[in-house]
């Protein structure tokens, strides 16, 4: 089969590969579309999970079962199926313990394009296929399918690290189209102030349309300040972040009232350690939370977000600027999404 891969740091390409084997509990799907992440970009162009060679990128699909291993009771060949970007092995301790991201080790629950061939491929394998497919619903389209992949439970999950409640002042730093689902998720948790932090007007637009209520750009002077001029010194009950640097805690936690709660989804990429203002975090005594996770991934989760789509409630069209057909296209669409050009917010590939 083909797949497109990263041959080393920096350099990609079509190769050539083996069909994967599905094991008792698997299953091997084919994508009907494939979305590109800024997690691809990193993990190509800044070898953000170290050197790979050969290895097929892509974690975001929606796709078609051709094959289910022996023991596979919920799927069959020719379902459509959503997949999540993060399948954990559901029997691992760690899942038990309610950590399924992390089942075999931290970040672990993460395997395609990091341990295992991802999903830029005529087809690939899903481990644990029970605990980690969902049925795809006839109304929502393949290629919104794949928001679900991760740009949902990724955004949501900071809203839920965050721990967003009725009538909270929200700050979500980064609007790209994480951010945006955090933004989404926010409103759905009942925020009555969601402040965005973010430049790109494509993607203010957007997150007016999700929800948030006010905007400022880290690029008009420190957040902190604006934060504060803006909420008349008072501060946020919570602070997603799904953008910007290990600075970026800095002005979360002047900002964040007593008993806040910060939750990052961000990939901090650089940088050895993170400032916590020490007075800002009441000395050491503040009750200000910071959490940061990977997302849990697995069919559960995949099946409530779809059903919020379903019913009209989550609207995953502004997420998908750029679409393309064929694979031929699949290049163009990585290099779209390491240039971030100023109407992207996120390119998706359908597999005609
Ligand atoms: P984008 O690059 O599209 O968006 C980033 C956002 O952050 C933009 O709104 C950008 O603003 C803003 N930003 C950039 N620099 C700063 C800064 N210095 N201070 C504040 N805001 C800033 O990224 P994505 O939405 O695609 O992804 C966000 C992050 O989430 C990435 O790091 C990605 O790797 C990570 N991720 C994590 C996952 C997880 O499971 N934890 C899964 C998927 C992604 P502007 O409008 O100017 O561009
Ligand atoms: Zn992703």
């Amino acid at each position: 089969m083909k797949g497109y891969a990263m041959l080393r740091i920096g350099e990609s390409g079509w190769i050539e590969k083996d069909t994967p084997a599905c094991g008792p509990l698997d299953a091997i799907v084919k994508p009907l579309a494939v979305a590109i992440c800024t997690s691809d970009v990193h993990t190509l162009w800044e070898g953000a999970i170290g050197d790979r060679h050969n290895m097929i990128l892509g974690h975001e699909a929606s796709g078609e079962v051709v094959e289910v291993g022996s023991e596979v009771k919920d799927f069959k060949p020719g379902d459509r199926v959503l997949i999540p970007a993060i399948t954990p092995d559901w029997n691992s301790l760690e899942a038990q313990a309610g950590y399924s991201m992390h089942s075999g080790g931290m970040l672990a629950g993460w395997k395609f394009s990091n341990f295992k061939d991802g999903v830029f491929s005529e087809y690939f394998h899903v481990n644990d296929a029970d605990g980690n497919l969902a049925h795809m619903p006839e109304s929502i389209d393949p290629a919104d399918a794949c928001i679900l992949s991760d740009m949902v439970p990724t955004g949501f999950h900071a809203v839920e690290l965050a721990d967003v409640q009725f009538g909270d002042t929200v700050l979500v730093i980064g609007i790209g189209p994480v951010g945006l689902m955090s933004v989404a998720g926010a409103a759905l948790r009942g925020a009555s102030r969601i402040i965005a932090v973010g430049t790109r007007p494509v993607c203010v637009e957007a997150a007016k349309s999700y929800g948030a209520t006010d905007f400022i750009s880290y690029k008009n002077g420190p957040i902190d300040e604006q934060v504060m001029e803006l909420t008349g010194d008072k501060g946020v009950d919570r602070v997603c972040v799904a953008g910007g640097t290990v600075e970026t805690f800095e002005p979360a936690i002047k900002v964040l009232k007593p008993g806040g709660k910060i939750g990052n989804v961000n990939y901090l990429g650089s940088g050895d350690y993170i400032n916590i203002p020490r007075v800002e975090w009441g000395v050491g005594m503040g009750h200000k939370d910071i959490r940061g996770g990977l997302m849990p991934g697995g069919r559960l989760r995949m099946e409530k977000l779809a059903s919020l789509v379903e019913s009209g409630r989550l609207d995953l069209h502004p997420e998908v600027t750029h679409l393309f057909h064929g694979w031929e296209h699949l290049e163009e669409a990585l290099f779209l999404m390491r240039d971030k050009p100023v109407d992207l917010i996120k390119p998706v590939v359908v597999i005609d």
